[in-house]
């Protein structure tokens, strides 16, 4: 999926994402304090970061836990990491790759040398040829663990209000096709009533090349 958002626009996401609703006033004083979005703060923060091409995505619980979804395409792999470090992110818990196109692992070693990977690296489990699924799985080693739709990741577990991250579909569910964008995991974040969907490359309908996998998890 093509990412041309600019920070401006980042942050209205962000802000959606929080319920919040859009006032200028509220604008120039929450980017006047933006540090402090990199830091526990006691709301939910999605932040759909500029990656250039593919996906880049950064949970952060209420707090604190980080969460990245996808990390980059390898040749903008400057863009992650420097959106990352003006956060003032130093480490992520938890690295979810949706499937192996490198405009969404491409930044891997990038990302997670200079924010080490603390949980586990989700990813669906196969192998792909190419150079940077190689580099992604030599940057995760052990804690790479093969996802299926029994996991369930909980965020401020000790808390009244947890972050789940549920896997409702990997490697198609079972339904038949080889297209490794419609092999993405599905994922969907739920802080109390509040839902999102991050799924990779699925394109959530048929046509003769893709296969609808999201549909049928939400029916
Ligand atoms: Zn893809």
């Amino acid at each position: 999926m093509r990412n041309a958002l600019d920070k401006n626009n980042q942050t209205t996401l962000i802000y959606n994402a929080m319920k919040i609703k859009f006032r200028p006033v509220l604008l120039i004083l929450l980017l006047a304090s933006w540090q402090v979005f990199g830091q526990a703060n006691g709301k939910l923060q999605i932040h759909f970061i500029d990656v250039g091409q593919g996906d880049g995505a950064l949970l952060i619980s209420p707090q604190g836990e980080m969460v990245l979804f996808d990390d980059g395409a390898l040749k903008y792999c400057d863009k992650p990491v420097a959106y990352l470090h003006e956060l003032g992110v130093k480490q992520i818990d938890y690295h979810i790759t949706s499937h192996y196109h490198s405009d969404h692992i491409g930044c891997c070693a990038q990302v997670l040398g200079d924010f080490p990977l603390q949980k586990d690296a989700l990813d669906r489990g196969h192998s792909y040829n190419s150079a940077v699924y190689q580099s992604y799985v030599a940057t995760v080693g052990a804690h790479r663990k093969t996802a299926d739709t029994n996991i369930v990741i909980v965020l401020d577990a000790g808390s009244a209000h947890p972050v789940t991250i549920r896997v409702v579909a990997v490697n198609a569910n079972g339904i038949n096709t080889v297209d490794e964008n419609d092999l993405s995991l599905d994922c969907v974040i739920q802080f109390d009533s509040f839902k999102a969907e991050i799924g990779g490359d699925l394109s959530g309908h048929d046509t003769p090349t893709y296969k609808d996998i999201e549909r049928p998890q939400h029916q």
